[in-house]
């Protein structure tokens, strides 16, 4: 039902390929919007590291007060939040997710860093690029990216990487390119780019973390 080998075994493919270390690529299994069933056979096949999109979808599936109670059963899980993050849905992001690979404006930069501070819980984050220049995508964009940086390291936020997604329909590789030297320029350690179309591509340029939901799983429903 989920072909967690297949897609493993590709990651370390390319890695190989491009003498990088199979070790290098970690592959984040994104679980929005999937039956409960196939994420406890991911669980089962051994995945343990999971990006979600949305807050709430993320607490009924992973929270503590939710059904199940994943987190107690698998205690190496590691969450990622992987799609936009209103202020608003801060203090239930912080306590559900351990990686925020969503921020992108000053605003959040300053709600994330007393949040965390008020839960003691600091998060490792990555900093969204809107890569496309696309004016309904989330992201900051590359002018406004040093600064954003400034203000991360000044608020005590803990950036370790980018995270992009090209627009639909266009060679993603320009944009990895992109992602890829910006990380060089600020001394960034990891790149979350690729998905099921082009996570073998992604990590040709560098990717650190790719973010596979239908290859895996199938379409969503
Ligand atoms: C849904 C989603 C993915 C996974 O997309 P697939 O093409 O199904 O692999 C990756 N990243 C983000 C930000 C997503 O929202």
């Amino acid at each position: 039902m989920i072909d967690h080998a297949a897609i493993q075994t590709r990651i370390e493919s390319a890695a190989r390929a491009c003498g990088r270390a199979c070790s290098s690529v970690q592959l984040v299994a994104v679980s929005k919007t999937q039956p409960d069933e196939k994420i406890d056979a991911a669980l089962r096949a051994g995945l343990r590291v999971f990006g979600e999109n949305r807050v709430q979808e993320a607490q009924a599936r992973w929270g503590k007060n939710h059904g199940a109670d994943r987190r107690a059963m698998y205690a190496d899980l590691v969450l990622h939040l992987i799609g936009p993050l209103q202020t608003n849905k801060v203090r239930d992001a912080v306590s559900v997710f351990d990686v925020i690979e969503t921020v992108d404006r000053p605003k959040l930069v300053h709600a994330l860093a007393a949040e965390m501070r008020a839960q003691k819980r600091a998060l490792p984050c990555f900093i969204q690029v809107n890569t496309g220049d696309e004016a309904q995508k989330a992201g900051c964009s590359v002018a406004d990216l040093p600064g954003l940086l400034a203000l991360c390291r000044d608020q005590g936020l803990h950036i370790t990487g980018l995270m992009c997604i090209p627009p639909v329909d266009a060679d993603p590789v320009p944009h990895f390119q992109l992602l890829h030297d910006l990380a060089g320029r600020y001394g960034l350690p990891n790149l979350s780019m690729g998905m099921s179309a082009d996570f073998e591509t992604a990590i040709a340029y560098g990717a650190t973390h790719v973010r596979v939901g239908s290859a895996l799983f199938g379409v969503r429903g």
